[in-house]
């Protein structure tokens, strides 16, 4: 009998493995049944936009993070995959900070090539997984939301894949239950329209927190405040931004920080980070880890050390995204096939984490947290058919990305790099970042 193999999630990372499983398969060798459970009715993960909030169609949360007019906040040289170039895609090359729409169609247009839409059962959300030690296998509960129907099957491996920033990790503050004004979370934010002529307050010192307040101060914020618990993000900020410490409660309209100040806002956006969150698995499958680059109990970054016929793909906090996930897709893909061990004894499992955990807590240097990435996924592509890539450019391009951010924070994006797949240089995008308000893929692609 066949090996079946579950896949949850559509998002960039599952469907890594399902391009990663059918490109053992074009090249003649047998593979497993592999089916992909996905909850939305289309693929792309966060690059699929929905402006649904709190819960989708089907009252399931919803699963989108990403907003209007986001446009990439790393270089796409950066996460070019190295079977599939940017060149490749749109017939030529183009500038280094494509907007979601532009990236959404470069990972649709792969998947497409390589025909794995049908592998998909799309609006079925994963319930509950449980492993059978009888059987040796494990049994998955599916809700075929289209068709409002619950059934169980079995698989050999399940491949979680589902994502970590998507379930808002939401704090309170005193005075925030009588705010005269909106609060939401990160996750919940869509369109930074909606608070043009606001005073907004984000809460954060990240990516979203950077991203957010740039994007209302793109479209028209009157003023942004930022606040942070340990460090500034320090930027050469317009001189409508503020960086403040740490708020401290709410008053009113008026956002109180640890320095004794205070602030009249419109709006709270709480840009406070996401947590990993599995709802459909039990304890002893369920991986609890921060979001840190060497995940908690996962040997080689993939297989659940408890468990490792149960693999996660895409855990990691991230620097390197959709190549990552691809060499982790093709390493999965190749111990499910027989060709890559998975050591049989715990101890040698548990090593492995200890020894990446420690690793990456030797510094906490950024360039140092690149390279580390950088290595990893050196790592898992020498051992596997992936193609080859220039993994030093692509940190090379990351370096440059921030030099150039802390240069300027509303300028970053006007720069351009050389892809490490085909050796192109990137073209100067039409206008600048600041002036393009207009993020439709059909705008960002003229010349
Ligand atoms: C606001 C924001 C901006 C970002 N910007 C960038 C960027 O500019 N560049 C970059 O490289 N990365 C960016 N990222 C990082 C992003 O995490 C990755 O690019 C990528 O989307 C991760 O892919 P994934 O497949 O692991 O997870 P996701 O994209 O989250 O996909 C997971 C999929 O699993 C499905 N799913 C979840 N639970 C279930 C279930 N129980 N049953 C069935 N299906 C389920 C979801 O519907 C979803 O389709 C950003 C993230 C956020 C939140």
């Amino acid at each position: 009998m066949k090996k079946r193999v579950a896949v949850i999630g559509a998002g960039p990372s599952g469907l890594a493995q399902l391009r990663a499983f059918q490109s053992a398969a074009q090249q003649g060798q047998e593979i497993p049944e592999v089916v992909c459970f996905e909850k939305q009715a289309n693929w792309g993960g966060l690059w699929n936009y929905s402006w649904r909030t709190g819960v989708d169609e089907h009252g399931e949360p919803a699963h989108g993070s990403m907003y209007r007019y986001l446009w990439s906040n790393g270089p796409k040289e950066g996460l070019e995959f190295a079977d599939y170039s940017f060149e490749e895609h749109f017939g030529k090359q183009i500038a280094s900070y494509p907007p979601r729409a532009v990236l959404f169609d470069y990972i649709e247009g792969r998947v497409l090539k390589a025909n794995v839409r049908d592998w998909i059962r799309f609006s079925s959300v994963i319930r509950w997984v449980e492993h059978d030690p009888q059987a040796g296998d494990f049994i998955v509960t599916v809700h075929d939301l289209a068709a409002d129907r619950v059934y169980r099957e079995r698989f050999d491996h399940v491949i979680v894949a589902s994502g970590h920033f998507s379930s808002p990790n939401v704090p309170e503050y005193p005075g925030f239950d009588t705010f005269n004004g909106r609060i939401l979370h990160a996750h919940d934010f869509r369109d930074a329209r909606e608070f043009a002529g606001k005073d907004v307050l984000v809460v954060g010192a990240s990516y979203s927190a950077e991203d957010i307040g740039s994007q209302c101060w793109k479209y028209g914020a009157r003023s942004i405040t930022s606040c942070y618990r340990s460090a500034p993000m320090g930027f050469d900020w317009p001189a409508n931004w503020e960086e403040k410490p740490a708020l401290q409660r709410v008053e009113g309209r008026h956002a109180h920080f640890a320095d004794g100040t205070s602030r009249a806002v419109d709006a709270i956006i709480l840009c406070t980070g996401y947590r990993h969150v599995f709802p459909f698995l039990p304890d002893d499958l369920r991986l609890k880890t921060a979001n840190r680059l060497a995940t908690a109990d996962l040997w080689k970054g993939v297989a659940y050390v408890h468990n490792p016929a149960l693999f996660y793909l895409g855990m990691q906090d991230q620097w390197f995204t959709f190549n990552m996930f691809d060499a982790q897709a093709w390493y999965v893909r190749d111990i499910i096939l027989g060709r890559i061990a998975v050591p049989a004894d715990s101890q040698a499992l548990m090593a492995d984490v200890a020894e990446r955990e420690a690793r990456e807590e030797a510094s906490d240097d950024t360039k140092y947290a690149i390279r580390y990435q950088a290595d990893y996924v050196k790592e898992l592509v020498a051992e596997t058919d992936y193609p080859s890539f220039d993994i030093d450019g692509a940190c090379e391009a990351f370096f440059e990305w921030k030099k150039h951010k802390a240069k300027g924070i509303m300028t970053f994006r006007d720069n351009r790099y050389r892809s490490v797949i085909t050796g192109t240089m990137a073209p100067v995008h039409h206008t600048p970042w600041k002036e393009a308000l207009d993020d439709s893929m059909a705008s960002y692609l003229q010349n």
